[in-house]
């Protein structure tokens, strides 16, 4: 039976009760971990990241149009959110990783906050990518955004890569492009081997990433959803924390 708590004080101490009897946590991290950094998440209201239709993998591949507004959204976005800090979440989960009972971080969130928080990039599995780099899409090559951004303000052109002519493009996963294949692999793996796995700030509605929590817990894991509103798989849950993020995660933080 799931147990739903709103009540700050007990929802911080049943978080505690459940981390101290875990020995191989893994969180499950969301858009809803950087929203008090003042990145907007994706579906609530006002939403940034909807104010366009969205350009999918297909349509940026094939044409170049698309792929030079992709560009132009990308970067008026980043002059607004590219700044921002890790928060509480960020820091508790950076602690927990330092006590050696967090076993990995797999997130959706592709804002780089969590390395930021000083987490090795081997504890972090990236379901989505991270926008703060692009890729050659064709020979995988890394390109940094500030040399791409200096020769888009110049010329307006979308980037293709000097070393093979391929398309350069954000390094995040787009809508209708394959889920990256060795970030799904870990995932699977280090959900499949976790005793506590915490889903933080996500809907929970966005496949596959949303299939973790529930198999975690096929696997016998105890699944904890802290989340500031109801997602589809709270009756999955165990313990379902319904709050703020920072605030619930704050003794953890310090
Ligand atoms: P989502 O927007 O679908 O859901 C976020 C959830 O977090 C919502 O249920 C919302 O109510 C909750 N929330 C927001 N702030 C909260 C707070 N302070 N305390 C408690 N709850 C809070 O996000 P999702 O499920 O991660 O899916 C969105 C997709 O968009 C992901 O694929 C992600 O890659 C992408 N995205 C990433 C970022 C980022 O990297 N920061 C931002 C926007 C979108």
């Amino acid at each position: 039976m799931t147990v739903i708590v709103s009540e700050l004080e007990e929802a911080r101490t049943l978080l505690r009760e459940a981390i101290d009897q875990a020995n191989k946590i893994v969180a499950f991290t969301g858009a809803g971990l950087s929203t008090e950094c003042g990145v907007p998440d994706f579906r609530s209201k006002n939403s940034p990241w909807l104010r366009y239709k969205p350009i999918e993998f297909d349509l940026f591949m094939s044409d170049v149009l698309m792929r030079e507004e992709a560009w132009r959204r990308k970067f008026a976005l980043d002059d607004i959110y590219g700044r921002a800090e890790p928060g509480r979440g960020h820091y508790a989960l950076a602690n927990l990783i330092a006590s050696g009972k967090m076993a990995a971080i797999v997130t959706q969130n592709i804002d780089n906050l969590q390395q930021m928080s000083g987490v090795a990039e081997e504890h972090i599995i990236e379901l989505h990518g991270n926008g703060t780099y692009a890729t050659c899409v064709k020979c995988g090559l890394r390109y940094e955004l500030n040399e791409i951004r200096r020769a888009f303000d110049a010329t307006g052109a979308a980037p293709d890569c000097p070393a093979c002519g391929g398309p350069i493009k954000a390094a995040t996963v787009s809508f209708g492009q394959p889920m990256p294949e060795e970030p799904m692999r870990r995932a699977l793996a280090v959900t499949a081997d976790c005793d506590l796995f915490l889903a933080i700030g996500s809907s929970l509605v966005v496949y596959p990433a949303a299939s973790f929590p529930s198999l975690a817990r096929q696997h016998g894991a105890r699944l904890v959803i802290l989340n500031g509103e109801q997602t589809p798989l709270d009756d999955v849950a165990d313990l379902v924390l319904r709050g703020d993020i920072g605030d619930i995660l704050q003794p953890f933080a310090s």
